[in-house]
């Protein structure tokens, strides 16, 4: 039997699997839904069968229904050779991807505090799939990991010293994974290393961050202490000013409606009034839906803001890179996006920037813009394969 990576990301409610062989083809993907509830539900990518889950399945329990419906298509033996962890933050202990032993697990329990919802999730799937699966080695893959090279000028608030040093309060980074491929990517495309490779990575998904990328080190990013900060989400709002809690307060909020406000009614979907995606907002915004055209234009905005501001970080650009299902597939809001940045030298090529799949080298700069622009499909559980490859040093 073939050798296989399996790949795994927790959410909450959700689990999703990819698997991969040892030459890094995905065979299979996976994702089971509305776990710990009453309806659970599990399928495979590509099958239009669902695989028989209990209504009531909790993460191990789906792991185990979508791990034997891998095998019982011959994608995998009953055991994988390798398994590797999205683990969101890995706090100022994880620099890089770990083998996941007993003190790695008290340590990623000691940054729950600063990823409340996501961090006890990937716990439950690491426990999962140790329990299932005891002799395979583990690996984890932080969301924070790529951003341990930024500097205090980059990482620290303005805030007294005594809470980054008492409270652990300092910009972290997330989305580590998407941008350290980003490095590679546009590295291989431009025909550099990623070590003389500087590029500006804009991931613009659901959640949307921006990294400054120097010789293939992240120096800056826009999100902070949580991934809340920075520019305008689906349904987060970015930066905003903190005087808005006093004022909210004062006005009889309480901090879970203003937590909730922000982090789920707010983005697109807040000023749209209508939707978090992307692709509803450009039809709706087509048909003269004024609230949806003004959500991307502010989506837009703030993003070339943050270009511009990633620049001061830089001192050469080879690239700007946009990915991530908006940054990847709406030439919409890439125009938008580098119509604000003329003055800096970007100018995009209409034809290419529209028919981009068209072009191998993923380039949409016109000839006169004075840095290339890029678009790359990201792809993280990839890197998260790599990792649980090379630290299980499969033969
Ligand atoms: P992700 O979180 O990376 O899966 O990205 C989700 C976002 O990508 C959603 O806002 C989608 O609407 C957006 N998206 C996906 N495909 C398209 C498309 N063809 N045009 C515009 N936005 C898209």
């Amino acid at each position: 039997m073939k050798q296989s990576i399996l790949v795994v990301n927790c959410g909450s409610s959700s689990l999703k699997l990819a698997l991969f062989d040892e030459n890094e083809n995905k065979l299979a993907s996976a994702i089971a839904e509305r776990l710990n509830g009453q309806d659970a539900f599990a399928r495979i990518d590509g099958d239009e069968q669902a695989v028989t889950l209990p209504a009531t399945a909790d993460h191990k329990q789906a792991l185990k229904a979508l791990v034997s419906a891998f095998s019982d298509r011959q994608l995998m033996s009953t055991t994988p050779t390798a398994i590797g962890h999205r683990v969101v933050h890995g706090g100022e202990t994880f620099r890089q991807a770990v083998l996941i032993d007993s003190d790695v697990i008290k340590a990623i329990k000691g940054c729950a505090d600063l990823a409340p919802l996501h961090n006890p999730v990937n716990l439950v799937g690491i426990e999962a799939t140790r329990e299932q699966f005891p002799d395979t080695e583990q690996v984890a893959v932080f969301d924070t990991a790529y951003h341990q090279t930024l500097a205090p000028r980059a990482y620290l608030y303005a805030l007294p010293e005594s809470y980054y040093r008492d409270l652990n309060v300092r910009r972290y980074g997330f989305h580590g994974t998407s941008h350290f491929f980003m490095a590679h990517e546009a590295a291989r495309l431009l025909e550099k290393t990623p070590a003389t490779t500087s590029i500006i990575s804009a991931h613009l998904g659901n959640g949307c961050s921006i990294t400054a990328i120097k010789d293939g080190l992240s120096v800056d990013t826009s999100m902070g202490l949580t991934p809340l900060e920075g520019l305008v989400m689906g349904t987060r709002s970015g930066d905003i000013d903190p005087g808005l809690f006093d004022y909210l307060r004062s006005r009889g909020m309480q901090q879970a409606e203003v937590h909730k406000m922000l982090n789920q009614k707010s983005g697109l979907l807040g000023i749209s009034g209508q939707t978090n995606d992307m692709r509803s907002l450009c039809e709706l915004a087509d048909h003269g839906h004024e609230p949806s055209a003004l959500a991307i234009e502010i989506f837009c905005f703030r993003l070339a803001k943050y270009i511009g501001a990633m620049m001061a970080s830089l001192s050469q650009l080879d690239a700007l890179v946009f990915t991530g299902g908006i940054g990847e597939n709406s030439h919409r809001v890439r125009k938008q996006t580098v119509s604000h940045l003329n003055l800096l030298g970007f100018d995009i090529n209409a034809d290419m920037n529209s028919h981009h799949g068209r072009y191998s080298d993923g380039r949409i700069d016109d000839t006169r813009s004075r840095f290339p622009i890029l678009v790359i499909p990201t792809n993280e559980e990839l890197v998260i394969a790599r990792e649980a490859k090379r630290l299980a040093s499969i033969a």
